[in-house]
């Protein structure tokens, strides 16, 4: 563990070091509050105070504690229950494969028969708005509280179980990127649950729930609000029929389990993504048909792009043969494994980057030009991505050393063909 640890000094600590970690962790949940805050307020201005500071009166609330913990215990017995697959991660240091349930989709669809049953039944989805602030409260007190359980966990993890960034010996640092690389309680895959299913199945919940109390307060939904559901669905929806592909994604393969993900995957998905829905429930937009029309195309060009850049990959990392990758031009590389250099991946080096990010702005444009603050998401994904990108160079530099110089070469643009 001591060789790793000294591994890990030498590697370059990313985001700051331990003082940009330490920062972050104050910053990520003061923007959740802050987003949360503004939404509901009537200037609605991204870059102002927000209205009031809410006091620990207004925070703290042992319903939403409850609620938060029953909604963790629902998305666990889900996950436990039996998969249509199970399937194997990428193998790992020691050479073994992990296995994981393929049951995402399923919980998802649970999940709403469940909520259909309950709502049938008289439960008040259109409350679930007014607790978002204790919610997110309690979830944020969680995510430390669960982090400093998985560093703890990591100290006894052989060296082997460790990741290749979160062990410089700096504890801020470590906590934040996360020891461990795939921590378990037995079957149950800490990261690997969290990534997918409580924080991205409680993001459509809430929109749900924003759009329900729309229609409670102005007698219908408004078109932005359905249209903001249904993209977001489909995002959701589409991560979880796709739920193999997550194991071949950074976040599995190469981040540690620590407060970076365990807060990103339980507080800021579902409170922050959900932004444009609570600004339209509290800052009603007309949307005409036409405007519609032309969000959706853009939202449906962004999806196939997304969707077949991150298939292609997925498919050629699983089985190069497969009749619809075998026919792609390759560079091979020292570690054995190939580089796409045609089809998406010839066109620019992250396609699937360039097809989220203007889905992103089709979700922004819904909420119509009159405030900045509902495309916050867009600016923060692309700086998100860019950042990520980065990162993942670095690592595919390490990785691939000169075959990766040699794909940089052959496809030179980033992101933006021709600008990035
Ligand atoms: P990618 O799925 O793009 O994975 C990057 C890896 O792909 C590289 O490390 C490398 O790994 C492999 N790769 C890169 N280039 C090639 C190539 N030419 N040929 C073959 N393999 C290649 O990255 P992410 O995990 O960041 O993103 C996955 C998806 O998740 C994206 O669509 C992204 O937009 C989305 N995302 C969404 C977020 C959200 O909050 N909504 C947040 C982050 C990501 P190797 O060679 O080891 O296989």
């Amino acid at each position: 563990m001591e060789a790793i640890a000294h591994q890990g000094s030498r590697t370059p600590r990313e985001f700051g070091g331990p003082l940009g970690a330490a920062a972050l962790m104050l910053l990520l949940p003061a923007t959740v509050f802050h987003l949360l805050l503004v939404a509901r307020s009537g200037p609605a201005r991204l870059l102002g105070p927000p209205p009031y500071l809410p006091g620990l009166g207004a925070l703290w609330s042992p319903p939403a504690l409850l609620l938060w913990l029953a909604w963790l215990g629902l998305q666990l017995a889900l996950y436990f229950l039996p998969a249509r697959k199970v399937a194997e991660g990428l193998e790992l240091k020691d050479k073994s494969r992990l296995q994981y349930p393929i049951n995402g989709f399923r919980a998802l669809v649970l999940t709403a028969l469940l909520l259909g049953l309950g709502v049938s039944a008289g439960l008040p989805l259109g409350v679930l708005p007014e607790m978002l602030l204790p919610m997110a409260f309690a979830v944020t007190l969680t995510a430390f509280l669960f982090s400093l359980l998985l560093y703890l966990k990591a100290l006894v993890a052989p060296a082997s179980a460790l990741a290749p960034g979160g062990n410089s010996g700096n504890p801020i640092y470590d906590f934040f990127m996360g020891k461990e690389l795939n921590p378990r309680i037995c079957f149950l895959d800490l990261k690997y649950f969290c990534e997918l299913r409580p924080g991205l199945i409680g993001w459509v919940l809430i929109n749900l729930a924003l759009l329900v109390q729309e229609a409670e307060l102005r007698g219908s939904p408004s078109l932005a609000m359905c249209l903001i559901n249904g993209f977001q669905l489909l995002y959701v929806g589409d991560a979880l029929w796709h739920e193999e592909a997550v194991l071949t994604t950074m976040d599995i393969t190469h981040d540690g389990f620590g407060f970076m993900l365990v807060f990103g995957d339980l507080a800021w998905v579902p409170f922050t993504y959900s932004l444009q829905a609570q600004f339209l429930l509290h800052h009603p937009q007309t949307l005409g048909l036409p405007m519609a029309s032309f969000i959706c195309l853009i939202k449906a060009i962004g999806y196939y792009i997304f969707r077949s850049a991150n298939s292609q990959k997925n498919t050629f990392r699983k089985n190069p043969s497969d009749p619809s990758v075998a026919g792609l031009e390759t560079i091979a590389t020292a570690t054995g494994r190939q580089l796409l250099v045609s089809g998406w991946w010839g066109w620019v080096r992250h396609p699937n980057y360039l097809g989220d990010i203007i889905m992103a702005l089709a979700w922004s444009l819904t909420c119509g030009t009159s405030h900045l603050l509902p495309y916050f998401y867009v600016l923060y994904f692309t700086a998100l991505l860019v950042h990520r990108e980065a990162r993942d160079e670095q690592h595919c530099l390490q990785k691939y050393g000169l075959a990766w110089a040699k794909y940089c070469r052959q496809v030179p643009y980033r992101i933006l063909p021709y600008i990035y």
